[in-house]
């Protein structure tokens, strides 16, 4: 694991690569009261040339210092981190599991608030390491499954001004109840509803797209814009939307979507595909979702014709280094 500690008279002490090791922290850490914790995930690919890459972690960086400045933890550099988070790899290299098994490294960097002291205030210490491990792959039989969804809009996952849009630990305990019940009633996932109008937000941790054939008969890829508070900024998200927009047969609009919308496009039949993005599957076809006591079948589009399926390949080959871009750094 790679730890550095920051302390508010010394700022940050030295970084250091040692064996993973259990914390030792007082029982009053902030972390534990008021959830001074935030997380970033993303993944090394053994690619076809036997390199190892990491892909666009620029983004992350990025994105856990946003995360940082929202729940007052210091500000670090983030070009550092990232080459002690690449130093990381480098040493942990034998784990990153090799191309073709469709398997990956998952690198998760944390950061805590470790100040042992119960007022409710910013810690004045502070910890962020990384620790990776082999993670196998999202569809184990390498066809894309599709998943089944609950949309329950008694629960809510986030709102406008709050703090959705960051990668807070806060916002995932209150999530695990609903995706247990979720699953007890035989679902794979949870979809995240907002509003009076019952919005859609994000699938599970994952963002959502929803490619349909719009009133002008146009076909139309569709995602929630990146409202403030409501909306997690993927990374896969945005890839997938700049991908989208060089290939220029449709069109991308960044817009709010509902459920009656969904309701209606399936009965017209212009509902074509719905998928989640994320690191951990990149891209998750959606079969279905349960919502107000009815199942809503999606479909979805043959091979040659798949959105969801090119969007995955396109993502792979350059994950994997099969097609070069630099959205892949080699470790
Ligand atoms: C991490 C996450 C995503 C996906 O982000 P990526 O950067 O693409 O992995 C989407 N929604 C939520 C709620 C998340 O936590």
């Amino acid at each position: 694991m790679f730890e550095v500690n920051w302390t508010h008279d010394k700022g940050w002490g030295r970084p250091l690569i040692c064996p993973i090791h259990n914390l030792s922290l007082h029982p009053s850490a902030k972390v534990f009261h008021y959830a001074q914790e935030l997380f970033e995930g993303l993944k090394a690919f053994r690619g076809v040339d036997g390199n190892i890459r990491i892909f666009r972690p620029d983004m992350n960086m990025k994105r856990m210092r946003a995360s940082a400045e929202r729940i007052n933890l210091p500000d670090f550099d983030g070009n550092e981190l990232l080459e002690c988070l690449k130093k990381l790899i480098q040493i942990d290299a034998d784990w990153v599991p090799p191309y073709g098994s469709g398997a990956s490294l998952y690198i998760r960097p944390t950061y805590i608030g470790t100040e042992p002291a119960l007022g409710v205030h910013s810690s004045k210490d502070a910890m962020l390491y990384i620790i990776c491990g082999p993670v196998g792959p999202y569809f184990p039989t390498g066809a894309m499954k599709p998943v089944s969804l609950l949309a329950d809009p008694r629960f809510v996952r986030a709102w406008p001004g709050g703090v959705g849009d960051k990668k807070l630990g806060v916002n995932y305990g209150p999530q695990l109840a609903v995706q247990q019940l979720a699953e007890k009633m035989g679902h794979q996932q949870v979809l995240w509803l907002f509003g009076d109008d019952h919005q859609l937000t994000e699938v599970g941790a994952m963002n959502v797209f929803v490619y349909l054939v719009n009133d002008r008969g146009e076909r139309e890829l569709v995602t929630p814009p990146l409202q403030s508070g409501l909306i997690l900024p993927g990374v896969t998200r945005l890839s997938l939307i700049q991908l989208a927009q060089q290939w220029s047969e449709f069109k991308i609009t960044e817009r709010a979507i509902n459920m009656q919308e969904i309701r209606q496009l399936v009965k017209e039949k212009r509902l074509l595909e719905m998928f989640g993005a994320g690191t951990a599957c990149s891209v998750c076809p959606i079969g279905r979702i349960h919502y107000k006591n009815e199942d809503i079948i999606v479909p979805g589009l043959p091979e040659q014709e798949s959105l969801q399926l090119r969007l995955y390949k396109t993502l792979q080959d350059i994950q994997y280094g099969i097609v070069p871009h630099d959205w892949s750094v080699i470790i």
